[in-house]
């Protein structure tokens, strides 16, 4: 397949993030050449004052759960998990495909290529996420045994689930342990075994909740992140997911074994889990960030255009200081940043990376538009619903009619 987007902003994402206007040709599923380019194509998208931008990636979500949405809101934390387990019980295989169609269309719909999946049964999510085309790396749930609803060894699923699946081009096996409060050391230090055995990413949920870290330290005497780095758990694979409640020591930890992070602010503030992730302070220490809007029961939607307002906003007010998040770089986060943490060539529009874009339709929304206001208005003024394609690699998996 080929494709030409023609008179577009791009939006580059390249190192010097550089927004140019004209013709971006896609070949197969590459970026193959970008300017004044004008070849014949099958595809040609007429991309006169639109935002042709590199595809979101959504860094922590569980689809499965779309269609459990609205159905356990604004209730404490507690009482929200109590529900939860209590509705996952009950669900079958049905259950969970119905819920990864509705998630994986809704990304596709709101203009994100790839995401991080987080849940057990993710050989159904794959074969979703194949059929529609999206870009899955995709997090079996690892705990312990007697914690599980899961049939068998949560460990040997996931190795399972890793050797069916990692020969597949859109597919990208990783290990998810829960989280400290129902994974053991032998639990932990087995995920990341087999993470390291086969050569993929693991992610985790880090110190979500206050409660988390109280009750981990009353346990072993340590918080979460120092714990984690004792028992050698800390390591480059590792995107570590919320990170609210953190002392300077752990950010030092975290950067120091070059662990990655997913910020979930607005799943953060609907659960009111409290404070803020230390955003600030993880970027002055280096550490990678990208974003993740968490599953559709606690944001309620999957739109990374409207994550990123939330992400930049809610550190604003918590700093009182309109100054301390930008723009761009909360752009960053949704593309390049994510990219990075996930081993990608793409998160940028460059000759030579995979064609994984989205076109925006600015209207009415993001208007008036203008070169030196574009960043701003894709964080703060646009939403998902300005999404008129999305392209995966090199095919366009969904466009406005
Ligand atoms: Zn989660």
């Amino acid at each position: 397949m080929s494709i030409l987007v023609k008179d577009a902003w791009i939006v580059t994402q390249n190192s010097k993030r550089e927004i140019k206007r004209g013709n971006v040709y896609i070949e197969e599923n590459t970026i193959a050449e970008i300017g004044n380019v004008n070849v014949e194509a099958e595809h040609v998208i007429d991309g006169k004052d639109k935002i042709l931008m590199p595809g979101l990636i959504n860094t922590h979500a569980h689809v499965a759960m779309t269609n459990l949405r609205g159905m356990i809101d604004d209730v404490p934390l507690e009482t929200f998990l109590e529900r939860t387990f209590e509705l996952d019980r009950q669900r079958d295989a049905d259950a969970l495909r119905e819920g990864a169609t509705l998630g994986i269309m809704e990304m596709l719909r709101t203009g994100t290529t790839t995401f991080v999946d987080f849940y057990y049964g993710e050989d159904i999510i794959a074969s979703v996420a194949k059929e529609y085309g999206i870009r899955a790396y995709l997090g079996w749930a690892v705990l312990d045994e007697d914690k599980s609803t899961q049939k068998g060894n949560p460990v040997k699923n996931a190795e399972s689930f890793i050797r069916e699946f990692s020969s597949q081009p859109m597919i990208k096996p990783m290990v998810a342990p829960q989280g400290v409060y129902v994974c053991s050391e032998d639990t932990l230090l087995a995920a990341r075994e087999l993470a390291e055995k086969y050569d993929t990413l693991l992610t985790m949920h880090i110190s979500e909740t206050r409660k988390e870290v109280y009750e981990h330290r009353k346990k072993t005497g340590r918080r979460p992140v120092e714990y984690l780095a004792d028992i050698e758990f800390l390591n480059p694979r590792l995107i570590g997911v919320h990170l609210v409640w953190l002392t300077l020591h752990e950010i030092r930890l975290l950067a120091s074994h070059d662990v990655k992070v997913s910020h979930n602010p607005t799943s953060n503030m609907k659960l009111g889990n409290g404070g803020s992730m230390p955003l600030i302070e993880m970027l002055q220490h280096g550490i990678l960030v990208t974003l993740g809007t968490d599953s559709a029961v606690t944001n309620n939607n999957l739109d990374m255009l409207e994550l990123m307002k939330f992400a930049s906003l809610l550190h604003k007010n918590e700093r009182w200081d309109a100054s301390v998040t930008h723009a761009q770089d909360i752009l960053d986060f949704a593309t390049v940043n994510a990219a990075r943490a996930l081993h990608l060539n793409a998160g940028s529009i460059e000759e030579g990376k995979i064609a994984d874009l989205v076109l925006l339709d600015p209207w009415p929304n993001g208007l008036p538009l203008f070169k030196d206001n574009i960043i701003s208005n894709i964080v703060y003024a646009l939403n998902g619903l300005n999404v008129t394609h999305t392209i995966v690699n090199g095919k366009i998996v969904w466009k406005r009619s």
